[in-house]
């Protein structure tokens, strides 16, 4: 059973644990010489070799990222083992058990042209207990002729062998076509960036001026589009062109109004930020720059972090602050704003409309983030880097070993780490440290969670 542990802040149940389901992954396994890298290369449709294979040398195991009839999903190919250290037997076997542990589907090649070996009769006894499906590929059929070898592979008892030929591509689509229906499907993605424009959230306490910076926005551009003809927009939006671009703010019929809700209490006005939050892709976090940070500025960005939205704050009523407040509020950032330091800050007045044009940019800079994904292959050269350097910290005696990693999906990104073991969350929040260090992602919170077999 796979658990999954994510940040401890994070692991509030929404119920839209959906959000946080990884890229499947398929684990390749098998003798050495079958074809496994040869196979890969051909699932993941690209010619060079993937790693050339040296005979009795170790080389770690890596992960690719493929793309099948539109589904992505991960390609593991165990190869990091030592077969003189323990037998070719054991170290093969000791493979499929890693492949069972941490993928979604295990696929054993067999050289269907040396037929099963006592290797594979080993490795079919460990795959048979498998919960993960197993699919077996009978690799080598380069012909017709090779057919009737592969089909004795049926005696292995892990089903039907699908004849494919690495070196040829003969069968390789059918057989991803096998993988992609007993592969776990991947998670929907709920935001659609051909679905026209960016959804914002302008949020914040009362009075720190959202209101105010609406108009100031609208009131620059004339170009207010919420009426558009043929267009469904909700009446509670507001469409805003900002440096070019059309903008789509959620929920602010009663910012434009100026209304004040009615009954508006505190708790009322949570639940409306957060639907805000929720129906957004980025958030406008707007603070006033004149007064201390308060407790509930720190909630409302809270709030962002939790919901997984990119993020952009904004200080309101610059023209309110002089030499003092400034060097006071440096500090403030310095202590209080910790979860967010890699949120981008924009000081604007919306009473003299300061700085207002710099919204957009980092607006955008803060969805280019929140949109990204580090490809698997490099993500997994700096993390081999990274636990080199600094291995998990031991743990109830023992040292967990982290195999590998994926960015299961951007809007957030979302790291997965497979490990055989929990890793605690300063250790996880080193990785994100590092990986920020690494990749950037300024503007966008960024997960990071593990999976360990329980
Ligand atoms: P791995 O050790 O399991 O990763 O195997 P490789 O992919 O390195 O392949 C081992 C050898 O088998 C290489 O010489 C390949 O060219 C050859 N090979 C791989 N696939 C096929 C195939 O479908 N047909 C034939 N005839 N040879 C293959
Ligand atoms: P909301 O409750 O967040 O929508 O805040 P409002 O837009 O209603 O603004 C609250 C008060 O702050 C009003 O009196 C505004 O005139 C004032 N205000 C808003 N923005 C600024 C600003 O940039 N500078 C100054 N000096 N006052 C502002």
């Amino acid at each position: 059973e796979w658990s999954a542990f994510d940040e401890a802040e994070d692991a509030v149940e929404d119920g839209s644990d959906g959000d946080r389901t990884p890229q499947p992954v398929l684990a390749v396994v098998g003798r050495p010489n079958v074809g496994k890298s040869t196979l890969v290369n051909r699932l993941l449709g690209r010619r060079e070799a993937v790693v050339q294979d040296t005979p009795g040398v170790t080389r770690d195991r890596v992960a690719y990222d493929a793309l099948w009839n539109g589904r992505r999903f991960t390609v593991v190919d165990t190869g990091g083992w030592d077969p003189g250290a323990q037998g070719l037997q054991a170290a093969v076997t000791a493979q499929a058990e890693m492949a069972m542990s941490t993928a979604d589907v295990v696929l054993l090649v067999v050289d269907a042209q040396v037929g099963a070996t006592e290797t594979e009769e080993a490795v079919a006894r460990v795959l048979r207990r498998s919960d993960r499906p197993v699919l077996m590929a009978a690799n080598k059929v380069d012909d017709q002729r090779t057919q009737a070898e592969a089909a004795a592979l049926w005696s292995l008892g892990l089903g039907e062998p699908y004849p494919v030929s690495g070196l040829h591509g003969r069968g390789s689509g059918d057989l991803l076509d096998r993988v992609l229906e007993v592969l776990p499907t991947s998670p929907r993605d709920q935001f659609s960036t051909t679905g026209g424009p960016r959804r914002v959230a302008l949020v914040g306490k009362p009075n720190v001026g959202k209101s105010s910076l609406l108009n100031r926005l609208v009131g620059e551009k004339r170009a207010v589009v919420d009426e558009a003809a043929g267009t469904t927009v909700d009446p509670v939006d507001s469409m805003v062109e900002l440096d070019g671009e059309v903008w789509r703010f959620v929920d602010t019929a009663g910012l434009r109004k100026r209304v004040k809700y009615a009954g508006g209490t505190e708790y009322y006005a949570s639940l409306r930020t957060k639907a805000a939050i929720e129906a957004a892709e980025v958030a406008i976090v707007l603070v006033d720059a004149s007064e201390p940070l308060t407790e509930q500025d720190l909630r409302v960005i809270g709030m962002v972090i939790e919901a997984g939205r990119a993020l952009v704050i904004a200080y309101n009523k610059w023209d309110l602050v002089d030499d003092e407040r400034r060097r006071k509020l440096n500090k403030e950032i310095d202590r209080q704003l910790v979860r967010a330091r890699w949120a981008q800050r924009v000081n604007v007045s919306a009473a003299t409309g300061r700085a207002v044009t710099k919204l957009a940019p980092a607006l955008r800079d803060a969805l280019e983030s929140w949109d990204r994904r580090v490809p698997t292959g490099q993500l997994n050269a700096w993390l081999s880097d990274l636990v080199a350097a600094q291995p998990p910290p031991v743990r109830g005696g023992k040292q967990p070993k982290i195999l590998f990693a994926t960015q299961a999906h951007p809007r957030p990104p979302t790291l997965v780490l497979f490990s055989t073991g929990f890793l605690e969350a300063g250790y996880r929040r080193f990785v994100e440290r590092k990986f920020r260090e690494t990749f950037g992602f300024e503007g966008s919170p960024v997960r990071v969670s593990v999976r360990v077999r329980a």
